[in-house]
């Protein structure tokens, strides 16, 4: 296993936020940048190629990838004028040929394409694919030393150490998209790591920060889908419902930043206003605002060091008037407290505790599995994966691959036997 200490002060990200003070750069760069957009046609993929489409002069587009929604791709890779369109689903390659014959796109499919998209030479590479199906792609744009913007947390959950690792040794640059993460990421930017005292990620609350246990109990995917503030896949809505995502969360902090697993805290903010609270030990705080809109943390991966306009509302705190907090919740929100422990024991089982949950939550989607078992599955297989694996050691990607099948399989072994 990789000794994440010795990596503590050297993860590229951290490296940027030392070597580095961001500028306000409102002029364009001189060059167009070049960039590839994976899950281009997801919440942050559309987010990101909305904020191309109003700089088109200061960016050209190469690869644009999407896992089954033809139309969605070509219309994307139509408009943006990009040089390669891959679809994941192989079935799917004669619809998008058809849809792109004449663009002069080219066009791919399968898996190995997605890769081969995600390794095309460009500056700037939107890692927005979402769960563990993402780690390939993002770990091959990570291997070439790009600059890649991440958005998919899973692979920072289940392939930290690893990932981070990969990251220092190709000389990639890591932007983290995450609006808490972003807002970390900016307020870190002049600050030398030893004053860091906590960091505070804010969570929304979800859907049902109001709601009893019992009513949470019997939540269908349509109210869990509901989220308050943010309009997201739907994958990330229900890890909001269960505040799995920001147990996630936690352990994409972990890694990202140069902090143990109790110097990291959850606040619940149901405004999403404030979206980080970095605490020094001078007892100082520093908080980054903005509206809660992504374009605003993805502007900040494709402009920085420096900033670009974005067409996001701007904050007005007089018309807002009141800005709540509460602690969160774990007896409600069990995923909360089995996230933590994972964080705890050094991040060991995230690959393990993400697996469980992307499967949970898929059945969940499919009226398949109730809402109050998802976290129970997901304790039940970190549980029998105790005395499952004979190691937990991750040295490389590949081995994060063979747990996470491993978990999927044991997930599904468990809710055949529950249903
Ligand atoms: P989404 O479901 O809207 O989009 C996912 C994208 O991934 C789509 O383009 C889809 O085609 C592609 N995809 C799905 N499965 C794939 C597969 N097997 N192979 C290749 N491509 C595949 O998801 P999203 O909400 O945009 O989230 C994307 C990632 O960003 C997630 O990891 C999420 O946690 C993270 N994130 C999202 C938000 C948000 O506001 N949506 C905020 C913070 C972080
Ligand atoms: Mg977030």
């Amino acid at each position: 296993m990789i000794d994440r200490n010795i990596y503590s002060d050297i993860g590229q990200v951290k490296q940027v936020m030392s070597d580095a003070v961001p500028s306000i750069a409102r002029t364009r760069p001189a060059e167009t940048k070049k960039i590839s957009v994976l899950g281009a046609t997801g919440s942050v993929g559309l987010n990101t190629l909305d904020l191309i489409a109003r700089n088109s002069d200061s960016f050209e587009v190469v690869s644009l990838t999407a896992n089954t929604n033809v139309n969605g791709l070509a219309e994307q890779a139509t408009k943006h004028r990009a040089k390669l369109a891959v679809i994941r689903d192989e079935r799917k390659y004669q619809e998008l040929k058809s849809a792109l014959s004449g663009s002069g796109i080219e066009v791919a499919a399968g898996e190995q394409a997605v890769i081969d998209a995600a390794i095309r030479p460009v500056d700037w590479t939107m890692a927005a694919i979402v769960g563990a199906a993402g780690l390939m792609p993002t770990f091959a744009a990570v291997r070439q030393g790009h600059s890649v913007a991440l958005a998919n947390k899973e692979c920072l959950v289940s392939a930290g150490t690893v990932f981070m690792h990969e990251v220092k040794s190709s000389c990639a640059e890591l932007l983290p998209v995450d609006s808490e993460h972003s807002a970390v990421f900016q307020a870190l930017s002049e600050v030398s790591h030893e004053c860091i005292e906590k960091i505070t990620l804010t969570a929304s609350g979800g859907p049902f920060r109001k709601w009893t246990k019992e009513q949470i109990d019997r939540a269908t995917p349509t109210d869990a889908l509901n989220h308050p503030v943010w309009s997201m896949g739907k994958k990330i809505s229900v890890d909001s419902a269960t505040m799995m995502n920001k147990g996630l969360e936690l352990i994409e902090a972990f890694h990202l930043f140069p902090v143990d697993s109790h110097q990291l805290d959850i606040l619940v903010h149901p405004q999403s206003v404030i979206h980080c609270l970095v605490s020094f030990v001078d007892g100082a705080v520093m908080a980054q605002l903005s509206e809660p809109d992504m374009r605003i943390p993805i502007a900040y991966s494709l402009a920085w060091p420096g900033r670009m306009e974005t067409p996001s509302a701007k904050l007005d705190l007089a018309i807002l008037g009141t800005l709540q907090f509460e602690a969160p919740d774990e007896d409600r929100f069990p995923c909360l407290r089995l996230a933590r422990e994972v964080l705890e024991a050094d991040c060991t089982r995230g690959a393990i505790l993400n697996a469980a949950n992307e499967v949970a939550v898929e059945a969940f989607l499919k009226n398949a599995l109730e809402f109050s078992a998802i976290p129970e599955v997901v304790e039940s297989v970190l549980e029998k994966a105790e005395s499952h694996f004979t190691t937990l050691r991750l040295s490389n990607l590949e081995d994060v691959l063979s747990i996470d099948q491993e978990s999927r399989r044991l997930t599904h072994e468990l809710l055949s036997a529950l249903l």
